[in-house]
């Protein structure tokens, strides 16, 4: 495709594929290949020494693979991506080329369950910490950065709450400190917000959830804004300094703006083999075509039974953004216009063992650990996702014992608000 400035539901059908060059096909093959056949010894050599770019090794690049990177950087609006086996891979990958140990990250309280483990433990036997902070407060994140922190980690829209983070609030902070502001997007996907356009640096994305969109594949993407000067200070040394593992080779001064997606091909992938495999990298790039088109029925599915939700009296309270009563609704015009994602909690009057009761007496919603489905999910946070923490980090990632997770599909409203009637009657009789 030509650089013309597409639309949003054209460049999501196209950007990234070309009719396949030998055979003409429509759609993009999966290249089910590990290795890939030189033209000659120079030619080899010209790959292995990255002065010419192309195809090695599977656990590097693939064509199927390197469409969906294409295609998710330009909906994103950044100038690369590197795709990995899951969103968690995408997380360590996007903070490898950064960190070394004895650095640290900032990241807010609010964030998938998974994350707030792998911050809180996981990397520490990297040598790597990670400081938890409310982003509500700008004050205490500014305060939090030290000399050595690295990146600032949040959510645009956090799951499981569906609160909206002021990326232009946080991101103004991270440039006054010349540390990168990475935003996981997976929640809001590039139709309902576009991070870089708030100043963030970095994305990472779960392409497990509405990137997919329907529940078949795990994956991860880090997307690079390319704007971000790495050697602007002595803070970044993988990607400003000489890399021995490549004759001496300085990635910024060699690559430029694509410095991070070079870096994290060449050394990331290479060596960490966190790779996505072509036949995810087709599934993903499928559900991508309609992703507009899901994530405008999820939002107004979600804002509907969001409100019948809060006027029933058997619900305490809802937490969407789409709704008039949440503290986030004046951010959602800002962050993402388009509106406020899928993603909402709910308590239910009578507890913890109300909630029980409803999410097994639910017909069509699914109990499942995902999201960002077609189908409408259910789960109790408090016991599943954030189960590894404590009540107060709870209650601060906005999955207290008393909520109730739901990711709304794109099934008839109706339908859904028939289910949760049936299931609030059993729970709460
Ligand atoms: C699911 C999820 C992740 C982790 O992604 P996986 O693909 O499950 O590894 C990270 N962040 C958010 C917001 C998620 O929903």
């Amino acid at each position: 495709m030509s650089d013309k400035n597409y639309g949003f539901d054209t460049l999501q059908v196209h950007a990234g594929a070309r009719p396949d060059p030998t055979t003409g096909a429509r759609n993009t093959p999966i290249y089910q290949t590990t290795a890939y056949v030189f033209r000659d010894a120079d030619h080899a050599a010209a790959l292995f020494n990255l002065q010419e770019v192309g195809y090695i090794y599977s656990r590097l690049t693939n064509p199927t693979v390197s469409v969906l990177q294409e295609r998710i950087a330009t909906l994103e609006g950044g100038v690369g991506a590197v795709c990995c086996s899951s969103g968690h891979a995408a997380q360590i990958m996007s903070l490898f080329p950064l960190m070394s140990p004895g650095k640290n990250i900032i990241a807010s309280t609010r964030l998938y369950g998974g994350t707030v483990t792998q911050f809180s433990q996981t990397i520490k036997r990297f040598g790597w910490s990670a400081t938890f902070v409310d982003f509500d407060d700008t004050e205490a994140v500014k305060a939090a950065i030290d000399d050595d922190t690295r990146a600032v980690f949040c959510e645009s829209i956090a799951n499981p709450g569906g609160y909206i983070t002021d990326l232009d609030a946080i991101s103004a902070i991270t440039k006054a400190a010349g540390i990168p502001l990475i935003v996981d997007n997976t929640s809001a996907t590039p139709y309902l917000c576009r991070p870089f356009e708030h100043g963030a640096d970095l994305v990472v994305h779960s392409t497990t959830k509405y990137l997919t969109g329907n529940g078949t594949v795990m994956g991860g993407c880090v997307v690079d804004s390319g704007t971000f000067d790495w050697s602007a200070s002595d803070k970044f040394p993988s990607l400003s300094q000489p890399e021995t593992a490549y004759h001496g080779l300085k990635f910024h001064e060699t690559f430029g703006p694509l410095a991070f997606t070079f870096h994290s091909i060449a050394i990331g992938l290479r060596d960490l083999g966190m790779t996505m495999n072509p036949q995810a990298a087709h599934y993903t790039l499928m559900g991508i075509e309609t992703l507009s088109l899901r994530m405008q029925r999820h939002v107004e599915n979600a804002v509907t039974v969001a409100k019948w939700l809060e006027a029933d009296p058997r619900i305490d309270y809802v937490t969407y953004a789409g709704l008039e009563s949440s503290p986030y609704f004046g951010r959602v015009e800002k962050i993402c216009p388009r509106g406020a994602g899928g993603l909402f909690t709910f308590a239910v009057k009578g507890g913890y063992d109300a909630c029980v009761k409803l999410i097994d007496s639910l017909e069509i919603f699914s109990h499942v650990a995902n999201l960002g489905d077609t189908r409408s999910l259910v789960i109790h946070t408090a016991s599943t996702t954030h189960r590894q923490l404590n009540e107060d980090q709870q209650r601060a990632a906005g999955a207290a014992p008393e909520l109730v997770r739901v990711s709304i599909g794109i099934e008839d409203a109706a339908d859904l608000i028939a289910d949760l009637d049936q299931a609030l009657a059993k729970a709460t009789a």
